[in-house]
């Protein structure tokens, strides 16, 4: 009853949270391991409640998918990032490729591809800008329907990448059927590299894999050297990480912007 109750709480502050404005986007680096130099940022959504102060999306993203939140919530996240992309090239910025975050619930929503297509003329936000990364485990739920709608997302020249690759089941006749750009290996296999073996050999053959297919690489979780000479001397052409940089707020990613290296 207590977790029930609780429940209902959040839910009903996630939905006054929507009306009031409090959720903030972050941006956090992608780089070039080879240059250092950023190749563009993934939007993650923050809350920052008045009493509570900044809450983490894993305590409220479930909740927010279980209730259908994710959908508002996701369109706001897009619309804001997709605003300050279009900022950022006015002012004569290169921020590189923007990836956002999609839940799957999005994508079974009959009208995503209309809706995101309206978000791109409202913001004035260029296809060529964006990335859209979808979970390996949400792919693979449905791979029938996520092929198809991935595809009419791909026709639209937005680039797409299967997030926490290598926590969920791909089958890889599904993988080559997918009209991705990009794998984003997932950070439990980077987190004790280079001295693991195991991971240091999922990690190898996760690179081989993406290259085999023609597929971009990138690996998240990235907070030592060691692990951003590891990946980068096996092929793993981008790199994100606390590393680099954490997520953190527009202005501040405007200052890393400015610098244009990240070091
Ligand atoms: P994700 O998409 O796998 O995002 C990567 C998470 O790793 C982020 O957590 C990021 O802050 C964290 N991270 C990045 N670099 C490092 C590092 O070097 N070390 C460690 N330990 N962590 C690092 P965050 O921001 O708490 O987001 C958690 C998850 O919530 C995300 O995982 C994503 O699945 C979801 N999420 C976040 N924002 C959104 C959103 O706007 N929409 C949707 N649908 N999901 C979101
Ligand atoms: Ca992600
Ligand atoms: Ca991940």
């Amino acid at each position: 009853t207590e977790l029930a109750f609780e429940r209902v709480v959040m839910e009903t502050a996630l939905r006054a949270a929507l009306i009031n404005k409090e959720f903030v986007v972050y941006y956090q680096a992608q780089v070039d391991g080879a240059t250092d130099t950023i190749v563009g940022m993934e939007a993650l959504v923050r809350w920052n409640h008045p009493t509570m102060g900044l809450v983490s999306p894993a305590k409220f993203i479930p909740l927010a998918e279980s209730t259908g939140l994710i959908i508002k919530l996701d369109r706001y996240v897009m619309k804001t990032a997709m605003t300050q992309m279009k900022e950022w090239h006015k002012k004569g910025l290169n921020p590189g490729i923007l990836a956002m975050n999609l839940a799957v619930k999005q994508l079974q929503q009959e009208d995503f591809i209309e809706m995101f297509k309206q978000l791109m003329t409202e913001t004035e936000c260029k296809a060529e800008w964006i990335e859209l990364e979808v979970t390996e485990g949400q792919i693979m739920t449905n791979p029938e329907k996520a092929i198809k709608i991935l595809t009419q997302i791909s026709d639209l020249g937005v680039k797409l990448a299967v997030d926490d690759f290598g926590t969920g089941y791909s089958s890889l006749a599904y993988l080559k059927r997918l009209p991705i750009d990009k794998l984003k290996i997932d950070q439990t296999f980077v987190r004790d590299l280079p001295d693991d073996e195991e991971d240091a050999g999922i990690t190898k053959a996760v690179i081989a894999l993406a290259k085999s297919l023609n597929l971009r690489v990138i690996a998240e979780g990235v907070e030592t050297k060691e692990q951003r000479d590891f990946l980068v001397e096996n092929g793993c052409e981008n790199i994100q990480g606390y590393y680099y940089s954490k997520p953190i707020p527009a202005d501040a990613f405007e200052v890393l912007l400015k610098s244009g290296f990240i070091f």
